[in-house]
């Protein structure tokens, strides 16, 4: 059987370094192609096949599709949702060109499936915060959320109009030892961490009492596998699935490191992403991608701390 080749868009950021060394495991790594506006000199793995794109740029995709034989792309390419607040109008042309860019041309023939990620960013103040269903009022208020939301609609529409075979999650916060985050606001739930071990002390950006949804990053590297993986038969959502592993507050984590470091120290200064927190869900109902493709998560939030701690002191 012929070997699928993978290209990995924006594979020098949070996920994309994980998801590229993942992907090269599980395809081998001449079958999986890294690229990213940033030039490769910065690149932490610097082995394996490395090509330097911009999204917005078409041509060039097509001809590194072309190049490698392309039958997958992961575009992970994208603002994230404090970034992008500061230059909306930026934030709404990167998140949208990238995807247009790429289902296009997968209607052209040019590719045979997309993942794209998609956020909790989605949802805004008015949607039940508790719990949060996987079809419920989508009301978001930043340029982020609003982009996600528009990108899933169109994923859904490139399926039922030219039968294009995208696949989307809507990643909680992602937590990881291996890399910094992008600018997000659940980033604090990975900075706890490496403070913890450097300082023992944190001032954290939202409130004690701010619950979000969260992910450790084995999990959601393994979702997205997953997905991508699936029958497409199994895949009866083309918008973007709820998916979820854990929700906890900042004091409720800072509890969880003071299990394994006595003195550590957390301090709250709630900052201009408090309001971003604040119109998200607590929590995620993701019962569709337990039903549809077997999702399950293999991390709480102790064994997640456990995990973090052990790997930081390394
Ligand atoms: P990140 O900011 O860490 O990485 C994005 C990467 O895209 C960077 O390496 C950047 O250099 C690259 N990039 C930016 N502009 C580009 C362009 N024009 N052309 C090519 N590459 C470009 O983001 P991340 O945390 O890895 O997120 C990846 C995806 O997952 C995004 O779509 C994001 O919205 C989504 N997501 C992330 C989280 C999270 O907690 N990290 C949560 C929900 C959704």
């Amino acid at each position: 059987m012929k070997q699928d080749n993978l290209l990995v868009i924006g594979a020098l950021g949070q996920i994309g370094s994980e998801l590229t060394t993942a992907l090269r495991k599980n395809f081998g790594e001449k079958h999986v192609v890294a690229s990213d506006i940033v030039e490769k000199r910065t690149m932490k793995n610097q082995e394996g096949i490395y090509e330097h794109l911009n999204v917005l740029d078409k041509e060039r995709l097509k001809i590194i599709i072309k190049k490698y034989k392309i039958s997958h792309v992961y575009l992970l390419a994208a603002i994230l949702s404090a970034r992008a607040e500061d230059n909306p109008h930026f934030a709404w042309r990167l998140n949208m060109e990238s995807l247009f860019n790429v289902l296009e041309l997968a209607r052209e023939g040019h590719i045979k499936k997309v993942f794209w990620p998609s956020s909790i960013a989605i949802f805004g103040p008015t949607t039940p915060r508790k719990s949060t269903p996987q079809h419920t009022v989508t009301d978001p208020t930043t340029a982020y959320g609003i982009s996600k939301l528009a990108g899933e609609r169109w994923c859904e529409y490139y399926f039922e109009k030219f039968r294009v075979d995208v696949r989307s999650l809507r990643y909680p916060g992602l937590i990881s030892y291996q890399t910094q985050p992008g600018g997000g606001t659940t980033d604090y739930a990975v900075d706890i961490f490496f403070q913890a071990v450097k300082k023992n002390a944190y001032t954290c950006f939202l409130s004690e009492q701010t619950y979000l949804p969260m992910m450790y990053m084995p999990d959601a590297l393994r979702a997205t596998i997953e997905i991508m993986d699936a029958a497409a038969a199994k895949i009866k959502l083309r918008s973007s699935y709820n998916l979820s592993a854990m929700s906890f507050s900042p004091k409720e984590i800072a509890q969880e490191i003071q299990k394994h470091r006595p003195d550590f120290k957390i301090s709250y200064k709630p900052d201009f992403r408090q309001q971003i927190a604040d119109s998200w869900p607590a929590s995620i109902d993701d019962s569709f991608a337990r039903k549809d493709w077997g999702w399950r998560h293999a991390y709480d939030l102790k064994k997640m701390t456990q995990d973090m701690l052990q790997h930081l002191h390394k």
